[in-house]
């Protein structure tokens, strides 16, 4: 039997881009909405960033706690990923959010440059954001934007600093940072399996590489990241109608690999989150 394949719909970036696609969900009901279409097409996590309704990014924890609960209630069993990271605050003011309990939560172990910035972890903030995940019981989703950070992330797991087993995530495509290379990735693969043989990973690419991503994550054995936070086409000439629109199309790019697309309670059991009552 093979792995089943979770899918995770990040469906809102931090940075502004309803101009170029006005289906990027914005408001509270906007989120809550897309986020079910989504569930219901086959994704089992929600990677969530949150915007204040004229689309600018805020890190509000109101904000983020009636997403929340909206979606406790709509999608029932999703598994729901807070983002600590793009520009939703500085310092400590990307983990008040995580009072919240959500399931997951994104962290990244390192530093790298984006297109415009540099993406700033320090030690002390990634130790700290590690701390607030352990207290709240969050299961860390490590993002691995290059090699250094695989094994940061392996050496937190083995000194208990990262409860449960590992998942991470390679993201490949952002300017400045990791291009998309099938040999770099599955170097990756390969150095995360040496590191922590029961990790889980998932592939996520930027723009037109998102659907490269899903395809050679569905080869290597990892899950899936779609979403409009990293891309708003179908295709060259089609924008996304809708997030559930991206997770349908990996849906059917997981039959073509015969890789059944995980339930949410095969998600949770996957990544040793647990089942609610
Ligand atoms: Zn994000």
């Amino acid at each position: 039997m093979t792995t089943p394949c979770i899918i995770t719909v990040a469906i809102t970036g931090s940075v502004p881009q309803k101009a170029d696609n006005p289906a990027v969900p914005i408001s509270v009901e906007e989120q809550i909405d897309s986020t079910h279409a989504s569930f219901e097409a086959g994704a089992t996590i929600v990677h969530l960033h949150v915007r204040n309704d004229d689309g600018s990014p805020t890190s509000s924890v109101d904000r983020f706690g009636r997403v929340l609960e909206g979606l406790r209630r709509h999608c029932p069993g999703m598994i729901v990923q807070f983002s600590t990271g793009g520009r939703s605050g500085a310092g400590h003011e990307r983990g008040t959010h995580l009072s919240l309990k959500p399931d997951m939560a994104s962290l990244a172990t390192g530093s790298v440059n984006f297109p415009s910035r540099v993406y700033d972890n320090s030690p002390e903030l990634i130790d700290w954001l590690a701390a607030e995940m352990r207290v709240h019981r969050i299961k860390p989703e490590v993002e691995v934007f290059d090699l250094s950070m695989i094994f940061r992330a392996a050496g937190m797991a083995s000194q208990g600093d990262i409860v449960g087993p590992l998942h991470v995530q390679f993201v490949m495509g952002i300017r400045n940072a990791m291009p998309v290379d099938r040999d770099v990735l599955a170097f990756y693969v390969q150095t995360l399996a040496r590191l922590n043989p029961q990790a889980t990973w998932t592939g996520a690419g930027i723009g037109r590489d998102q659907m490269t991503l899903a395809r050679w994550s569905l080869e290597l054995g990892g899950h899936c990241q779609t979403g409009m936070e990293d891309n708003v086409r179908l295709n060259r000439e089609t924008l996304a109608p809708s997030n559930a629109s991206l997770v349908e199309a990996v849906a059917t790019l997981c039959d073509d690999f015969d890789r059944p697309v995980a339930t949410w309670r095969e998600a949770r059991q996957l990544l040793g989150i647990p089942i609610p009552d």
